[in-house]
């Protein structure tokens, strides 16, 4: 109760599986007390792309544009465009992060991958040496919900799907000093039962129940690679 909970969602449809995911967590955890802030980026429109539009005002090299340089300066002096602004007081505000989004390329949608890029910039996310357990984000907590098109036989075979997490759970979050649950993955909800569907919902019911009382997860290379 009291905790403040962002939802970076990733979806076109609200029918979708993962728009009924969404509904869940919103209502789960609504009614557990806690505030939930969605940002539902194909909704908003957000901008995946990082581009100098992000930087208001001068830039500091205007002979050579560095993006990643620019936005860290522009953060500093209070610089950079509103969306980045507004989408950084959510992150700054919460005490969990949750992404639901499909998965697409053994990743996350561009516009997922877009809001990463945009959103976690230097200064604020990470700095110089403040990263992993140094990061600037500390105390804060991750959870990846996301939804597959293989089953999860397929991924048992086709090699350990906690390979595809390291680039999103420890090379973003950890980077950025934000702990990581364990991640909640529904496998194939196009291709199962009804039924199955139903479970796989209430699952995620469940699961939001004792969410606060879960350890996270050790992000070490033994977590994905052992
Ligand atoms: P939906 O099709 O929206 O939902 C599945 C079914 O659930 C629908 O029939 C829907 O009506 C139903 N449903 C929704 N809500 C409820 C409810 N409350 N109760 C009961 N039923 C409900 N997959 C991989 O495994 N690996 C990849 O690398 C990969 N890459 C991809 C790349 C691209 C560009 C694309 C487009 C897809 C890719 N996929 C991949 C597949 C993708 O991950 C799946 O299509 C997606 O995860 C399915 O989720 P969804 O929410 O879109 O499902
Ligand atoms: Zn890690």
């Amino acid at each position: 109760p009291g905790k403040k909970v962002l939802i970076v969602y990733a979806h076109q449809e609200p029918k979708s599986f993962n728009g009924s995911l969404l509904k869940i967590a919103v209502e789960e955890l609504t009614k557990q007390g806690c505030s939930v802030t969605v940002s539902d980026l194909y909704a908003m429109q957000f901008e995946p792309r990082a581009t100098r539009n992000d930087i208001v005002g001068h830039l500091h090299n205007s002979e050579a544009f560095n993006y990643g340089v620019e936005t860290w300066e522009a953060y500093k002096r209070g610089g950079l465009s509103k969306d980045l602004v507004e989408e950084q007081k959510k992150v700054q505000e919460a005490d969990l992060l949750i992404f639901q989004f499909p998965l697409f390329w053994f990743s996350m949608p561009a516009i997922l991958k877009g809001w990463m890029d945009r959103v976690l910039v230097q200064g604020f996310a990470y700095d110089l040496s403040k990263v992993y357990d140094g990061g600037l984000l500390q105390d804060k907590l991750s959870l990846f919900s996301f939804t597959t098109g293989g089953s999860k036989e397929k991924y048992a075979i086709r090699g350990d799907i906690r390979y595809l997490l390291w680039p999103m759970q420890h090379g973003i979050m950890h980077f950025c000093g934000v702990q990581v649950l364990e991640p909640h993955i529904c496998y194939a909800p196009e291709n199962v039962s009804e039924e199955k569907r139903k479970e796989m919902l209430t699952a995620w019911t469940q699961r939001l129940k004792t969410l606060w009382k879960e350890e996270p997860i050790d992000c070490s290379p033994e977590w994905y690679f052992k």
